[in-house]
């Protein structure tokens, strides 16, 4: 078996044909520089015709800077972000939205299946409104959740009430935005500006792109001089057109889509073949492209020693998470290793 059959993340994954092809096209010719240029033009008109929408759109290289700096847009220094315990920029940033706002404190809630409820945010919000308290400004929602799951457009339109009820701006860290449009089978609109999400950070990366991340504000007032943010961050590419170029790959035919519909049904498949299985539970609902599992210690160990790779995140239980590069072929081989080790 090779090293890298593995479920450790959709970001092992290579770059998806299409967006090659769009990054090989932005290649033939000279184009102007700091997203000057016709490719970034049409990602960014591109992403306004997915969401349906006149949002402004900013691409940045990865997953971290595109939270952190749309955060650090959103309030001062003095303020807080509320966001899930689990959320990745709480658990995975390195302090990177704090850093980026100088300072703004994230409060962390709670919430079943990785997800923000109504009470817990306004519990954050109510238990202290003195001074010497970080005012709340904004709350930070993952959609998909770190644990795989997803928010419904019930579940939003019901936090933004929340919000409103406490004049909180809404950030959504997308990593797996597509993952969750595909699943909820929604328009895109739907689970963002129409359920009051002012800015999402939409990943390309974990989609099939070798880097690149849209921040997209749909509150418009959020983005005022938000160039200048990313390029003192060092976030603003000279040569943007091969971060554009492949989104303009992944947009064309709704590849993005495509993409994330056979990740999720790679996920589904595994999920189900495990399901199965006497002795294996499945830790959260499996909603998108990643599995959490509980499986004993020693087939863990021992699918590791025949070359599966992959992580024990949360709690301990094992995440399987699948890509638009998965095949069934390595769901299937690797639902046979399971079988025989736990026989
Ligand atoms: C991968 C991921 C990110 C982005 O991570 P980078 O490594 O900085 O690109 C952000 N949020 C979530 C939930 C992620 O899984």
């Amino acid at each position: 078996m090779s090293q890298y059959e593995q479920f450790a993340s959709d970001n092992y994954s290579g770059v998806c044909p299409p967006a090659w092809k769009a990054m090989e096209a932005a290649n033939r010719m000279d184009e102007a520089a700091y997203g000057e240029d016709s490719w970034t033009q049409r990602a960014a008109d591109g992403i306004r015709g997915v969401f349906d929408t006149d949002c402004d759109v900013f691409f940045v290289f990865n997953g971290t800077a595109a939270n952190s700096l749309a955060l650090a847009s959103i309030g001062q220094s003095f303020h807080s972000v509320i966001c899930h315990e689990l959320a990745h920029i709480e658990t995975d940033e390195c302090g990177g939205p704090e850093y980026a706002s100088n300072g703004a404190k994230l409060l962390l809630g709670q919430g079943t299946d990785g997800k923000l409820t109504p009470q817990s945010i306004e519990h954050l919000v109510t238990k202290r409104t003195d001074i010497h308290y970080p005012k709340p400004k904004a709350l930070s929602l993952t959609q998909a959740t770190e644990v795989g799951t997803i928010y419904t457009p019930e579940e939003l339109r019901a936090i933004r009430a929340t919000a409103d009820q406490y004049n909180l701006n809404i950030h959504m860290d997308g990593a797996r935005f597509a993952n969750a449009v595909a699943a909820l089978d929604v328009h895109p609109s739907e689970i963002t500006w129409k359920a009051g999400v002012d800015v999402l950070c939409f990943s390309g990366t974990k989609n099939g792109l070798a880097l690149g991340e849209a921040v997209v504000f749909f509150n418009k007032h959020l983005a005022e001089d938000f160039e200048w943010r990313c390029k003192q961050a060092g976030q603003l590419a000279s040569k943007m057109r091969f971060i554009s170029a492949p989104w303009c790959g992944l947009l064309e035919g709704d590849v993005w889509l495509q993409n994330a519909r056979h990740a999720n049904a790679c996920a589904e498949r595994l999920a189900n073949g495990l399901a199965g299985l006497p002795g294996i539970t499945l830790r959260y609902p499996r909603q998108v492209n990643g599995v959490f599992v509980e499986m004993p210690d020693p087939v863990q160990a021992a699918l590791r020693a025949k070359g599966w790779r992959f992580y024990n995140f949360i709690g301990g239980s094992a995440r399987l998470m699948c890509s638009w590069a998965t095949t069934t072929e390595r769901v299937d081989q690797f639902l046979s290793d399971v079988r025989e080790l736990m026989a």
